[in-house]
C-alpha cells in the first residue's frame, strides 16, 4: 500500500533547499502507485501537485495539497524508439542512450532532474531542445484519470514552454524519443564548439561521445552544483523579439542576437542583467552568480520570498534601463 505522509517537509526534495511543507506527499513506484495517490486526492478533494527532483521549482508557500514525487523506473528501446520512465535521472538516460549506441542527446547532458521533467519545459542547452526527439508522451490525465499517449504536436513544444508547463492536469508517466542510429553531431554552438577547439579537438571528426564529455566539463565550469550551492540553474529565459524590437533596444544597448526557429530575435538575458549590473551581487542571503549571470544562489538560508524577492529586483530594474520583460523560467509555488 502507498505510503502517504502528512505535513511532509520539502527541504530535501528541492535544490534550493526550501523548507516548505506539503499537507500530502508520497512517492510513486508504479502505475498502481499513481492510481491510489490520485485517488487519494480526489476522496479529500485535495489539489496535486507533481514533483520530480526538484531543480526547477521554488516554493515561497507550504503546500496545500498532496505533492506526488514520481520515481518510476525503466528504460527500453526498440530500433532508435527509446522508452524511458519519468522517475529516471535525465543525465543517466542521455549516458545509456549513448552506450547503446543511440546519438542525439549528446549536448543535452548533465541537466539535472528527472526524465518526467524534461518535457516540462523542454529542456534545452549548448543548441538543442529536447523536443527534437520526443515521438510521444504518456501521461495520466488527472481529469479523466485515464493514460493518454500524446504525440510531439499534441505536446505543443516552443522555447522553454508546452502543454505541460500551461497546465498541471498531466502526470508524466514515459517518455518515447525517437533518436539517431548514426551519429550526426552538432558542434555549431560557440562556446562548445571553442572549448572543443581549445581542447585539440577536430570539429569535423567530433563524436557524439566527446561532445557529451565537453559539454559535462564545460557545465561544471559555470554552472554551481544544486547539492553544495542552491540554486535553480538559469531563473530567467532568454527574449525573443520582433525585428522592431531589437532595433529599439539595439539603440540603448548593443546587444547581439541569433534567429531562434520561429525567426524571431533572440537575444541574451545574461547579457541584459550583466549590463545592469546584476552579475555577482551579493545580498545577505541570495546573490547572482559572478560566472553566470542568470543565475541565482541561496546559502543554504534564504527564503523562497528572498529569492523571488531578488528576482523581482532583477526584473523591474532591466525594465526599467532596458524596457524588456524578463520572463522567470521555474515553477513558483
Ligand atoms: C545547475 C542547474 C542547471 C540547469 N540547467 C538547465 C539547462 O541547461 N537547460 C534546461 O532546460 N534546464 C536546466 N535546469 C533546470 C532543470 O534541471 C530542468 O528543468 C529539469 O528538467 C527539472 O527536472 P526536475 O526533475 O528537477 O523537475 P522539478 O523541478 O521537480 O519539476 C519541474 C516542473 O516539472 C513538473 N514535473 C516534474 N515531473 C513531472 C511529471 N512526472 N509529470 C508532470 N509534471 C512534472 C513539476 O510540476 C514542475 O512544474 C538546470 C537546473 C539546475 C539546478
Amino acid at each position: 500500500m502507498l505510503e502517504i505522509k502528512k505535513n511532509f517537509s520539502l527541504s530535501k526534495f528541492n535544490s534550493f533547499q526550501l523548507n516548505h511543507t506539503a499537507e500530502y506527499f508520497c512517492e510513486v513506484l508504479s502505475i498502481e502507485d499513481c492510481y491510489e495517490a490520485i485517488d487519494f486526492a480526489s476522496n479529500k478533494s485535495l489539489n496535486i501537485y507533481i514533483l520530480g527532483e526538484g531543480t526547477n521549482i521554488v516554493f515561497s508557500q507550504n503546500y496545500k495539497g498532496l505533492v506526488i514525487k514520481t520515481a518510476i523506473k525503466g528504460i527500453s528501446a526498440i530500433n532508435n524508439l527509446v522508452s524511458i520512465a519519468s522517475g529516471e535521472s535525465w543525465h543517466e538516460s542521455v549516458l545509456w542512450t549513448l552506450k547503446n549506441n543511440l546519438y542525439g542527446l549528446e549536448n543535452l547532458s548533465l541537466i539535472p532532474g528527472n526524465v518526467g521533467a524534461a518535457p516540462v519545459q523542454n529542456i534545452g542547452a549548448y543548441g538543442k531542445e529536447l523536443s527534437s526527439f520526443i515521438h510521444s508522451v504518456k501521461v495520466i490525465n488527472l481529469k479523466s484519470k485515464k493514460i493518454e499517449d500524446l504525440s510531439k504536436l499534441e505536446c505543443k513544444f516552443s522555447y522553454r514552454d508546452s502543454i505541460f508547463k500551461k497546465s498541471n492536469n498531466y502526470l508524466i508517466l514515459e517518455v518515447t524519443l525517437k533518436l539517431l542510429s548514426k551519429e550526426v553531431v552538432d558542434v555549431s554552438y560557440k562556446s562548445l564548439a571553442d572549448y572543443m577547439i581549445a581542447e585539440g579537438l577536430d570539429l569535423s571528426k567530433a563524436t557524439s561521445n566527446q561532445i557529451c564529455r565537453c559539454v559535462c566539463e564545460l557545465r561544471s565550469n559555470i554552472l554551481p552544483n544544486p547539492k553544495t550551492i542552491p540554486n535553480v540553474g538559469s531563473f530567467f529565459k532568454n527574449v525573443v523579439l520582433t525585428i522592431e524590437e531589437y532595433k529599439k533596444l539595439n539603440k540603448i544597448l548593443k546587444i547581439p542576437y541569433y534567429l531562434d526557429k520561429s525567426g524571431g530575435y533572440k537575444i541574451s538575458s545574461a547579457f541584459l542583467i550583466e549590463k545592469a549590473g546584476w552579475k555577482g551581487y551579493q545580498g545577505k542571503n541570495v546573490s547572482v552568480s559572478d560566472l553566470h549571470s542568470l543565475v541565482i544562489l541561496s546559502n543554504g538560508k534564504a527564503t523562497g520570498e528572498e529569492i523571488l524577492s531578488l528576482a523581482n529586483s532583477i526584473v523591474n530594474d532591466v525594465l526599467k534601463k532596458f524596457n524588456i520583460t524578463l520572463a522567470i523560467e521555474p515553477s513558483i509555488i
